[in-house]
């Protein structure tokens, strides 16, 4: 079990991003491995820090995190999305204090590749039950025969601009200046001789077909994160993530709300007066019966617990909430209306409404006077 984010940055459920980003920053400080050669307790508090920061840094991860335990993540695995969010933060964070040699660093840093975000329209039963989805994705891929180096092996040559060290420096009374080499982009090597398969450009697009298991319970407006099916990483770095943004279709009579399904069952006046029962068919297939008691008022609900939608943590179930929609005919024969008539006059002397509801009426009668 991962231990909880805040619990490892050591701030409050509560905490502002600015609290957060400072907790970071202590504990980056303290267990950075330039200060800790060697300390493998310290390596991985580092890397536990950076993790925690790089979620609860990200709006829409925190919202994640805050309401299922975890950032989506279909791999369940390790925490792949350090990279990215981890050189953001490296330049953020320690910029100041290991001034700009590390924006040399950066430059030959592994970098993780960029996500790609894609949409999945699920219908309402899938997003319910979960599915599995064959998915083609489009991607960046490194080319094999340089690593994405764009060179032919063995063809890469030290930068005769600034003899391999990446940067020019220039003295400026007490500041020193340092700008990043043009020709190898910082990196302190430049191509010798092109890489024949790719012709320079390290990578090439690929289509590739790939299923992702979305899980039963997600919901509209979730972004499930498919570890290591984005863009080619650079410098030896990482595949980015597919992030696939779901969206789900409407029901025709179910709605819902967090993990609650809703159902508004139409019934007319005599249903509601004198009880009636009705079968339902549930999202799942099976048949419920809804018993409508005598003297059902409007607004009143049915529970039918456990019978929504599953939570996509996978260890509760939502309830269905019945809403009577109680009709009133518009279209009565004279016969009908006099029997109707004859109703609201005996309703005046005798106790049909019951007590409950008579006191109701009286408590109003002093200000609401109807007409007949
Ligand atoms: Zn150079
Ligand atoms: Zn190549």
């Amino acid at each position: 079990m991962a231990r909880d984010y805040y619990e490892i940055l050591g701030v409050e459920r509560t905490a502002t991003d600015v609290e957060i980003k400072k907790a970071y920053r202590k504990l980056a400080l303290q267990y950075h491995p330039d200060k800790n050669p060697d300390d493998k307790e310290a390596a991985e508090k580092f890397r536990e820090a950076a993790e925690a920061y790089s979620v609860l840094s990200d709006p829409d991860k925190k919202n994640q995190y805050d309401t299922y335990g975890r950032v989506m993540d279909d791999s369940m695995g390790g925490f792949s999305s350090t990279g990215s969010v981890f050189d953001d933060l490296l330049g953020d964070v320690f910029g100041e204090f290991f001034g700009t040699s590390s924006s040399r660093r950066s430059r030959n840093r592994p970098t993780k590749g960029q996500s790609i975000e894609m949409y999945q329209e699920l219908t309402f039963e899938e997003s319910v039950f979960g599915v599995e989805k064959e998915l083609t994705i489009k991607k960046r891929e490194n080319c094999k025969r340089c690593d994405g180096t764009g060179a032919e092996p063995g063809g890469m040559k030290t930068c005769e601009k600034c003899n391999g060290q990446g940067v020019f420096t220039q003295r400026n009374g007490i500041f020193a200046v340092r700008s990043t080499c043009p020709a190898c982009n910082g990196s302190g090597q430049v191509i010798k001789e092109t890489c024949t398969e790719c012709k320079g450009k390290g990578s090439h697009t690929i289509e590739k077909q790939i299923k992702v298991k979305i899980p039963a319970g997600i919901d509209d407006g979730m972004i499930m994160r498919v570890s290591g099916e984005g863009n080619a990483g650079s410098h030896g770095g990482p595949s980015g993530d597919l992030l696939l943004h779901i969206k789900v279709k409407e029901h025709k009579i179910f709605k819902r709300v967090d993990n609650d399904l809703h159902l508004m069952l139409p019934v007319t006046v005599f249903d509601a007066v004198l009880g009636n029962e009705f079968e339902i068919e549930l999202i799942d297939g099976s048949k419920e019966t809804i018993k409508v008691k005598p003297g059902t008022q409007v607004g009143e609900r049915i529970t039918l617990k456990g019978k929504g939608v599953p939570s996509v943590k996978g260890y509760n179930v939502g309830n269905m909430y019945v809403d009577l929609q109680i009709l009133i005919p518009t279209n009565l024969s004279k016969e009908q209306k006099e029997v109707l008539e004859k109703m609201r006059e005996e309703a005046k002397e005798n106790d049909m409404f019951g007590s409950k509801l008579k006191n109701i009426l009286e408590r109003f009668k002093e200000f609401i006077k109807g007409s007949k």
